[in-house]
């Protein structure tokens, strides 16, 4: 193993919060955002999962006989839970070889008159191919769900990742970029459909005060420790413990409760997240900068591929996500790095049928480019305090695995 970075990096680049953040403040952020990315008027909810629920409730009642899902197999595992809890079932998507995308040819064959949505994903920052998913969307009669998850501040043709497809949604999660330590925003381009989500979040989001409290401790932990010298304790101590227990599921956060909660975004937060929006910007260039000039470095490296956008995109930069040449080639690199505080880490550990705490939920089904993609990718964050030593070090020992 490398000998141990000094200070632990994180796996994603984060904005870091300030002590000014945390004053009271007007309670701003979607108003705020939505100006910041161009976008019509954003819902704050209180996660990205809960933005899907919310937007999957209401594509029910608009086509109340349609019950399935259509996502990739290599996702999120709170997509899954969002698609239980909202009483629909999930149709898995295998994705096209070596990529993030859902495969055109097994789109088309998980697509029927039984389908209410499909929802391409925007993962690790890139941009994902939702010009397909419509198009298959609209010879069914389904809707399209852009999982911006992992992906504010992206573009496309110069416009905001969300707006493509009928209903979009970011993650305000810790480690997503700008963060509430828990929080989501919905956005539509159509006002008809705004106006829906909206109302269905009035009836089934309550105000629960337990939990705005309990998030908002959360927050002044992350304000805490989210820094050099915090993410020893808050990160790396317990991903170590977790993958010296052979559980690499726990040592990524991929366990979910299987049930999420719903409750409305306090004013607190609110306030927090739109001072720290203010430096978004400058943050998001930043990233771009330092990832375009590092991945002519990844490149060089014999059989590594890194993941780009389509052409016409600018997605963000949150970490670079590879691919080695094969499982044995990846688990040799994370022997040397993941323990050692660079920052390198992987992804979700499973495709989705490979989960056995999701088992009851997801269906089984052959998705070998799913579990392809699972079992040669890791990720190298993109956070500014990994220097260019740091990274040279990642490269230098990606290069020494025989492809
Ligand atoms: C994190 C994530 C979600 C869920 O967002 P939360 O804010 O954590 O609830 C959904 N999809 C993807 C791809 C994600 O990475």
């Amino acid at each position: 193993m490398l000998p141990r970075r000094a200070q632990e990096l994180p796996p994603t680049a984060g904005l870091p919060l300030r002590w000014t953040d945390l004053l009271p403040g007007a309670a701003t952020l979607a108003s705020d955002l939505a100006v910041q990315l161009g976008t019509p008027p954003l819902q704050l909810e209180c996660s990205g999962t809960a933005c899907l629920l919310i937007a999957l409730a209401t594509l029910r009642e608009l086509q109340p006989q349609r019950r399935y899902v259509v996502v990739p197999a290599y996702t999120c595992p709170l997509v899954a839970i969002a698609v239980r809890q909202a009483g629909l079932e999930l149709q898995l998507c295998d994705l096209t070889a070596g990529h993030y995308d859902m495969d055109p040819v097994a789109l088309r064959a998980a697509c029927d008159e039984r389908t209410l949505a499909i929802i391409p994903t925007h993962l690790a920052g890139r941009v994902a191919d939702v010009g397909d998913a419509l198009d298959v969307a609209r010879k069914v009669g389904a809707y399209v769900i852009e999982d911006a998850a992992q992906a504010l501040g992206a573009r496309r043709g110069g416009v905001s990742v969300g707006l493509a497809g009928d209903i979009g949604f970011f993650s305000l999660a810790a480690g997503k970029g700008l963060s509430i330590y828990e929080g989501g925003l919905l956005l539509a381009h159509d006002p008809a459909l705004r106006a829906r989500l909206t109302e269905t979040a009035a009836r089934i989001v309550p105000r629960r005060y337990g939990w705005e409290c309990r998030r908002s401790i959360e927050l002044l932990g992350y304000a805490a420790l989210y820094r050099p010298r915090g993410l020893r304790q808050a990160y790396g101590k317990p991903l170590r413990r977790h993958l010296r227990q052979g559980d690499p599921v726990a040592a990524v956060g991929d366990e979910f409760a299987l049930t999420i909660p719903l409750h409305r975004v306090g004013r607190w937060r609110q306030a927090v997240g739109a001072h720290a929006a203010t430096r978004l910007p400058n943050f998001l260039e930043q990233l771009t900068r330092q990832a375009q000039r590092r991945l002519p470095r990844l490149h060089r490296i014999n059989g590594v591929k890194v993941m780009q956008d389509p052409t016409g995109a600018e997605g963000t930069w949150p970490f670079l996500l590879l691919l080695l040449p094969d499982q044995a080639c990846r688990d040799r690199a994370l022997e040397q790095l993941w323990q050692s505080g660079f920052g390198v880490s992987r992804l979700f550990i499973h495709a989705l049928p490979d989960y056995v705490y999701l088992a009851d939920i997801v269906p089984q089904q052959d998705v070998p480019h799913a579990r392809d993609l699972a079992s040669r990718s890791l990720s190298i964050s993109n956070s500014p305090w990994m220097t260019d030593d740091d990274f040279e070090m990642i490269c230098r020992t990606l290069q020494a695995m025989p492809g």
